[in-house]
């Protein structure tokens, strides 16, 4: 769900604000655009969340996770920052759920309406409803192919796995949905919706026309690279194709004044060398993959070409399904193989050349 690889950071990425807000607090980033945060309990431990002010109240980007800390603080922010006005609107960037998980509770709470991408929206919905006591028979085989530690493996087989609905509020049904090409207004300012993807589908992402600001979500973080990863619900996807098309359209739109309102980390400027970074960040991931797959490696046996760094508990569920992303594209490009080991896990090996 959450970035797992580490970016470069040379010096055309400033970042104007040092220091995020504190807890319960915002930071006004331009006039009538609030920038606040709320924690996570996961090794990135925030969310980004903003707030657009118009005369007849406020336009929440993203939410959140559902917990009794994000409702204490929710209820913080709307009698602190946010008091005067009420919140009429809630967009979400993508399904994720840190982003989605306190959307239908403000929908309640505040009588807002939503709006989202319809892939968004649906999966929201659907992983949201999508209640599993134990993995899944699905689950289970796609670990086994991507070759997960068995020890990892044999501690996750029986235990409660990662509900959507044990983070996030219910999501009632309606929205309004939001395609690539439409105009949003918000803050003053009409919005150009465009649509990213690769780290989620229809991942949404917001364009200033009056000013210089770009709400980004999970598609354009700075300092870490988004996650790319490859799930049960389709095992054969290739993410990383998307999210390199996407990377490629939106970097067109990319100016050096941007600045860039994210959903994890800091806002920036320095756009367009951002962008070209969130490219060249997996070609190079996929030249050392494919250099270490002259013998055949499964996919939890790749971390250390992929990732160049230790990958521990906490993110080891990320990794995988990063490195099957990486792994699914070089296969759908026709540069690797892959057989079935006996335990059911793939071996995938670079074609000789
Ligand atoms: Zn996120
Ligand atoms: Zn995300």
């Amino acid at each position: 769900m959450d970035p797992v690889t580490t970016g470069a950071e040379p010096g055309g990425i400033r970042y104007p604000w040092p220091e995020p807000p504190a807890e319960g607090a915002a930071t006004e980033i331009a006039p009538g655009v609030l920038w606040m945060r709320l924690p996570l309990p996961m090794a990135l431990d925030h969310v980004n969340i903003y707030a657009l002010r118009d005369s007849d109240g406020w336009t929440i980007v993203d939410t959140g996770i559902r917990s009794r800390r994000g409702i204490a603080l929710w209820e913080r922010l709307l009698a602190g920052p946010l008091a005067g006005l009420p919140v009429r609107r809630v967009i979400l960037t993508h399904h994720h759920p840190d982003h989605i998980g306190m959307a239908g509770w403000l929908m309640e709470r505040c009588g807002a309406e939503l709006l989202t991408t319809r892939t968004a929206w649906l999966m929201a919905r659907m992983l949201i409803l999508d209640e599993e006591a134990r993995p899944t028979p699905h689950a289970l085989a796609h670990w086994q192919r991507a070759g997960m530690d068995p020890e990892i493996y044999a501690a996750r087989k029986d235990a409660r796995p990662y509900n959507f609905a044990d983070v996030c509020a219910p999501l009632p049904v309606g929205y309004t949905r939001l395609h690539e090409g439409d105009t949003l207004t918000a803050a003053g300012r009409d919005w150009d919706v465009r649509i990213g993807g690769g780290h989620a589908p229809e991942h949404l992402t917001l364009w200033s026309r009056d000013c210089n600001l770009v709400i980004a979500g999970d598609q354009i973080l700075p300092s870490i690279s988004p996650n790319i990863g490859v799930y049960a619900t389709e095992p054969e996807a290739d993410p990383l194709a998307d999210w390199l098309e996407a990377c490629d359209r939106l970097a067109q739109h990319a100016r050096e004044d941007h600045l860039v309102l994210g959903g994890h980390k800091l806002p920036f400027t320095g756009l367009p060398l951002r962008m070209r970074q969130l490219i060249e960040n997996h070609h190079g991931a996929l030249r050392r993959l494919e250099a270490h797959l002259q013998s055949p490696h499964t996919a939890a046996e790749c971390f250390g070409p992929l990732f160049k760094r230790r990958i521990d508990a906490g993110t080891y569920g990320l990794a995988l399904v990063e490195a099957v992303a990486h792994l699914n594209h070089l296969h759908k490009l026709g540069r690797i193989t892959r057989r079935l080991r006996d335990d059911g896990a793939w071996l995938w090996q670079a074609r000789e050349r």
